[in-house]
């Protein structure tokens, strides 16, 4: 007689999950077999569609949010021995993009209940070599946005935002994408909206746009080329240029889930505020921030807790994910010596982690996400 044994594999709710959709993926399809796949007007389309969501003047595709970074950081001139006034709490991108222009990060501290740059700690690490500031939007919640740019103003210095986790997320009514800086947004793989690997540059200026339309493809500019008889078109380069552009498959993608990303948003919302509904009186656990002037964009769920590792072995053996997701960067070698003025970072790397929050959990998911952590550590 046979025996069949069943394997019960444990139910896990992972903290990211990849979302593409069916959609997406017969339009990322038909455009392979279209016969163009290069930079055309798939990533038009795709690009008109960010700026109408994010209320940008231009938006401008590249292959990367760490392209749309380092894209951003040459418009505004970054060089050698330069500073770029930025935080430690992100991914290591951020710092990354610095060092390739043979500049350096320089740490202001950040906010303990947001993980975000705090504005009144920029003045004093501004000096005659700063070039820029780089405020991440961490988790998707906006940045103090008015007193950044208020700093800025008075200095006469740009802003870059690192939206890479902030598509969707708005300031005082306004889309991240819409305000007087540029904003780098990324569509890599676990981001609320994924064309694979992909980035967006959003700017109001329009010479900065039209910059950064030559220099994401080796300083050409593609609107401008004209045929000529024997094939090569004739053009000077003017500019160092990169190969940094989008091709209509990976915007094919983006296309089709842009017409979802409203439905997305909301879903993350809603369960964002479940989350902080159901675990705002957990002893032992300190939400983050949710101002009334500004809306995050959901990335992930991130609290504070007492006796972390206690915590994250209880949750992970209810079968949910949790996760630090990203620890400050400052730690790494390459980044220059771990900063020790950065007291609110201190304390934030010691408690922070994060829940699962994205688009594929189900109700259920989320109702084992709060039982995990409601049972207790
Ligand atoms: C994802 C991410 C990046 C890099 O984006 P890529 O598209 O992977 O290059 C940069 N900064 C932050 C905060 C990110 O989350």
């Amino acid at each position: 007689m046979k025996t069949t044994v069943q394997v019960q594999t444990a139910k896990r709710v992972p903290i990211f999950a990849v979302y593409v959709s069916e959609r997406a993926i017969e339009r990322a399809v038909a455009t392979l077999r279209s016969g163009y796949i290069g930079d055309g007007p798939v990533v038009r389309e795709f690009e008109a569609q960010v700026a109408q969501f994010t209320q940008a003047r231009h938006a401008v595709a590249v292959n990367s949010g760490t392209s749309a970074l380092s894209l951003a950081l040459a418009l505004a001139g970054v060089g050698p021995d330069d500073e770029v006034v930025t935080t430690a709490q992100t991914f290591v991108a951020t710092s990354h993009v610095i060092l390739a222009r043979g500049a350096r990060p320089v740490y202001a501290d950040v906010q303990y209940l947001t993980g975000n740059i705090d504005p009144g700690d920029i003045p004093r690490r501004i000096t005659s070599r700063t070039k820029a500031i780089l405020p991440v939007h961490w988790a998707g919640y906006p940045c103090d946005m008015d007193e950044i740019l208020a700093v800025a103003d008075q200095r006469g210095l740009p802003v870059i935002e690192d939206a890479a986790q902030a598509l969707g997320a708005t300031y005082h009514g306004r889309p991240i994408g819409s305000l007087p800086t540029v904003a780098c947004f990324s569509f890599q793989a676990v981001k609320q909206l994924t064309t694979v690997d992909g980035g967006m540059l959003c700017t109001q200026d329009d010479d900065a746009a039209e910059s950064a339309r030559r220099r994401r493809w080796f300083g050409i500019d593609r609107a401008k080329r004209r045929p000529t008889l024997l094939g090569e078109p004739a053009w000077d380069i003017t500019e160092p240029g990169y190969k940094y552009h989008m091709n209509d498959v990976a915007a094919a993608l983006g296309t089709a889930h842009m017409d979802e990303l409203s439905t997305i948003h909301a879903r993350l919302g809603q369960i964002d505020a479940r989350y902080r509904d159901a675990l705002a009186d957990v002893p032992g656990l300190t939400l983050f921030d949710a101002a009334p002037d500004r809306e995050g964009a959901f990335f992930t769920f991130c609290v504070h807790v007492e006796r972390r590792d206690d915590f994250a072995h209880a949750v992970r053996s209810r079968g949910v994910d949790a996760s630090v997701v990203h620890l400050r960067i400052d730690t790494n070698t390459v980044f220059g010596p771990l900063r020790t003025d950065l007291p609110q970072l201190d304390r934030l790397t010691e408690t922070m982690i994060c829940l699962p929050l994205h688009y594929r959990l189900t109700d259920d998911d989320v109702d084992d996400v709060i039982d995990a952590v409601r049972t207790g550590w």
